[in-house]
C-alpha cells in the first residue's frame, strides 16, 4: 500500500502548509516607509529595548522588492499615495501591509483635503493599529497577530489569487 493510500486525505499538503505559514511568519521583511511621527514608535522597534530581532523582523529593507511586510507609519498625503501604491506594486508576493496610527487608517486629525482618510484607500491592508502614536509594543502586538491571524493560515497558492481580487478591486475603483 502506497503512502498516500496510508494517510489521510490532504495531510501532507496540510504539513506542508502549516511549515511553510511558520517559516513565512518568522521572517517578515519590512519596507522601510516612515511617513511621520509614528515613524519613530517604528524605528524604536529595532532598538536594542525591544530588539525585535528575536522575532525575525528586524531586517528593513530599502528595496520594496526584497520587502513582503509594509507598514504605514503616518498620514499619507494625497501626494504620496501614488508612491505608496507604486512601491506596494514592487513587493514579492506574499506581501502584506500594516496601518499603523489613526492617521495612517483614518486620517485622523488631518480631515482635509491634503491627506489620504485612510490608507485602505490606496492599498488593501490586513491589519490596522491604533493610537497616536502607537508604542512600539503595539506594533509588535499587531505584527504578531497579523503573523497569527492571517501568515501561518495562508493557503499555498493564495497569494496570485488575493493579487487578482486586488487588481479587479483597483480597476472597479
Ligand atoms: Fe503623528 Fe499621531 Fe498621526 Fe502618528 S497618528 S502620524 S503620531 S499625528
Amino acid at each position: 500500500m502506497g503512502l498516500e493510500e496510508k494517510l489521510p486525505s490532504g495531510i501532507m499538503l496540510t504539513t506542508v502548509e502549516a511549515l511553510a505559514g511558520a517559516v513565512r511568519s518568522a521572517s517578515f521583511w519590512p519596507v522601510t516607509f516612515g511617513l511621520a511621527c509614528c515613524s519613530f514608535e517604528m524605528m524604536t522597534m529595532g532598538t536594542p529595548r525591544f530588539d525585535s530581532a528575536r522575532w525575525g523582523q528586524e531586517v528593513f529593507r530599502n528595496s520594496p522588492r526584497q520587502a513582503d511586510l509594509m507598514i504605514v507609519a503616518g498620514r499619507v498625503s494625497q501626494k504620496m499615495a501614488p508612491i505608496v501604491r507604486q512601491v506596494y506594486d514592487q513587493m514579492a508576493e506574499p506581501k502584506f501591509v500594516l496601518s499603523m496610527g489613526v492617521c495612517a487608517s483614518s486620517g485622523g486629525m488631518f480631515n482635509n483635503y491634503a491627506i489620504v482618510q485612510g490608507v485602505d484607500h490606496i492599498v488593501p491592508v490586513d491589519v490596522y493599529v491604533p493610537g497616536c502614536p502607537p508604542r512600539p509594543e503595539m506594533l509588535i502586538d499587531g505584527i504578531f497577530k497579523l503573523r497569527k491571524l492571517k501568515v501561518e493560515k495562508m493557503p499555498i497558492g493564495s497569494n496570485a489569487e488575493a493579487a487578482e481580487q486586488d487588481n479587479e478591486r483597483l480597476a472597479l475603483a
